[in-house]
């Protein structure tokens, strides 16, 4: 392939202005000869015979004059096996073997590790037409057996002409032969290169969701559900608690591998995930969390260019297991620090700015990156999905904020993290009158929902949400009129809702019982406390009602840290049926 050169003309910090000889492509990646190091960039513009690339690394040392090098290509991922538990920044370097958090400037180190023996199996035979995507064999990663595709980007339909007996052989060995229809033979390895930016396409279909992603978090599985294969995001103000619900979402959501693309707020938050992640227990496979799990991780030292890739690193490396038909989430945190990275380039170029000054196609970014989730149906029959749930951190916590409002157009699932429950530590923060799951609306979750649990839980979801307005409504006139000056109705209206509230919708994440709540357990909690609100109470006097209920809660807190159906935990329901007889009317 003829690739092109160039000479740099002007450096603005990270945005430097190539002079071309010979053209080159959009989103192409160069190096810039940086004294005795290349620097990575990607061409962000190109106008007549200039290229304004963005630089990966810091621009120091570089000069106008200094020689450009095209590389014909688009920033790619390696994908193969080895790359769960992996921690890559979003270069894709891999940071897990490194000292300490900082790379030197112009290295680039190898994804993968080449050196390492895979035990292949074939599942497909000589003779057999197959196309991008198809599945050739397989290798055992950790828990999974990773399938070794055709590589997606072989167009057209090919003859395998040979592949490897079951044994053991390294990530660039051949594996398998392909033909195409001109009798040209390509060899295939078990690694293969994709462009990050561009969506990958080897499914048959991508139906609409129609089932939901258990996640072991009540204020999210009970009241607004997310699909699997769905779309999500979390806004909250600094310190609401977006990080923790993610964190809790990467431990307990029913998915095969989950991808943190980790832009942290802090400093210290990206080394904590270094620190705290590995050691991490899977509830679900008994194994550690961090053998399903892939960090792609932005370093402090990094420039906002490489920001911007993280996310679409973890996209295309999701889109490869999904292929494989695994269920994938993605938790990229905090968008928020992505679309600033698209802000100062954008800047930098003198564009014509949007709201707040990010670009006029933010929402369109933000929407194209989403519309990669979903649910697929593979050629072979086998499903595969994305899930995405990123956080947005709006200055402020202003929800007018233009990152909130474009991945509001771009996702279906809305879960405010509100101040004011925050500081009075009803964590986590979800405010479960703002929050929606758009999913409800679909007619397949209503019935997946429907089947799943007893009798209407659609209906239920209705009613709890119906029992919290009211009991805001209540709060609000007790508030203007005083304790006294309500009737005592409006008391008990508002501790039903603070029964829901503290009961269901307040979990623990640091309780090893409480953090996670599996499906059957959160639809026995529903039933008790729908149990309660169908009952009337009967008081003498309003100062009555609070230390009754809190008795009430105290004792389904207790619950709800026991082991379920266990010892204790029967005795606090036995305990809690008793103290409901004392203040219910008795019904005929
Ligand atoms: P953000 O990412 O929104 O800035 P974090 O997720 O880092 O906020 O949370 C900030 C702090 O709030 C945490 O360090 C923790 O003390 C508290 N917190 C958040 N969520 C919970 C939770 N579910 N249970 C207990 N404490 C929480
Ligand atoms: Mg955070």
């Amino acid at each position: 392939m003829k690739t092109s050169k160039g000479t740099v003309q002007e450096i603005i910090a990270n945005l430097v202005t190539v002079r071309l000889q010979g053209p080159v492509s959009q989103n192409e990646i160069c190096y810039l000869n940086c004294q005795v190091t290349d620097l990575m960039a990607e061409v962000i513009k190109v106008s007549g015979d200039l290229a304004s690339v963005q630089v990966f690394e810091s621009t120091r040392g570089l000069r106008v004059g200094d020689r450009a090098r095209f590389t014909g290509h688009a920033l790619e991922v390696s994908l193969g096996p080895g790359l769960l538990s992996q921690i890559y920044d979003g270069l894709q370097n891999n940071l897990r073997d490194l000292p300490g958090l900082f790379l030197e400037r112009g290295l680039y180190l190898n994804a993968l590790d080449e050196q390492k023996a895979w035990e292949f199996k074939p599942l497909a035979q000589v003779g057999h037409k197959v196309r991008a995507g198809d599945w050739l064999g397989e290798v055992q990663e950790a828990w999974i057996a990773h399938k070794i595709m055709v590589p997606f980007k072989l167009q057209g339909s090919y003859k395998i002409v040979s592949i490897q007996e079951a044994g053991t052989y390294f990530l660039e060995d051949t594996i398998a032969e392909l033909e195409d229809g001109k009798g040209q033979l390509v060899p295939v390895t078990m690694q293969q290169y994709w462009p990050i930016k561009e969506a990958l396409r080897v499914h048959a279909e991508k139906p609409r969701p129609s089932r939901i992603m258990e996640t072991g978090i009540r204020t999210l599985d009970i009241l607004n559900p997310m699909a699997e294969g769905g779309t999500g995001f979390i806004p909250g103000p600094f310190g609401s608690g977006k990080t923790i619900l993610q964190h809790a979402l990467s431990k307990q959501a029913d998915a095969d591998i989950i991808i943190i693309a980790a832009c942290g707020e802090r400093a210290n938050e990206v080394v904590e995930i270094f620190k705290d992640f590995p050691e991490l227990d899977d509830p679900r496979t008994g194994r550690k969390l961090m053998e399903r799990t892939i960090i792609i991780s932005n370093t402090s030292s990094m420039p906002v260019a490489a920001r911007e890739a993280s996310v679409y690193t973890a996209m295309a490396i999701g889109e490869y297991y999904r292929a494989m038909g695994m269920k994938v989430l993605i938790l990229p945190d905090s968008t928020s620090r992505w679309a600033q990275a698209l802000r100062e380039m954008s800047n930098r170029m003198e564009e014509l700015p949007g709201p707040d000054a990010f670009p006029m196609d933010l929402s369109a970014v933000i929407a194209s990156f989403y519309a990669r989730a979903g649910f697929v149906r593979l050629r072979n029959d086998h499903t595969g999905s994305i899930t995405i749930i990123g956080t947005v951190s709006p200055a402020g916590g202003n929800f007018k904020d233009p990152v909130v409002e474009s991945t509001r157009k771009a996702t279906r699932c809305f879960y405010a993290l509100s101040q004011d429950r925050a500081d009075s530590k009803r964590y986590p923060a979800v405010n479960p009158i703002d929050s929606y799951s758009k999913y409800l609306e679909y007619p397949d979750i209503r019935d997946f929902l429907n089947t799943l649990h007893y009798g209407d839980w659609t209906d239920t979801i209705d009613r709890l949400k119906n029992e919290l307005r009211k009991g805001q409504e209540a709060a609000d006139q007790i508030n203007i009129l005083g304790d006294d000056g309500v009737p005592l109705e409006y008391h008990i209206t508002f501790w039903k809702s603070e029964l829901i509230d503290f009961v269901l919708l307040q979990q623990d994440a640091f309780d090893s019982i409480d953090a996670s709540t599996p499906l059957e357990r959160q639809e026995y909690m529903v039933k008790l406390v729908s149990e309660i609100l169908d009952l009337e109470f009967s008081f003498t006097h309003f100062e009555e009602v609070n230390p009754y209920f809190k008795r009430l809660i105290h004792g389904m807190k207790q619950m709800n840290y026991s082991e379920f159906q266990s010892e204790g935990f029967r005795s606090y329901e036995q305990k809690l049926r008793e103290a409901l007889e004392e203040h219910a009317v008795p019904t005929v």
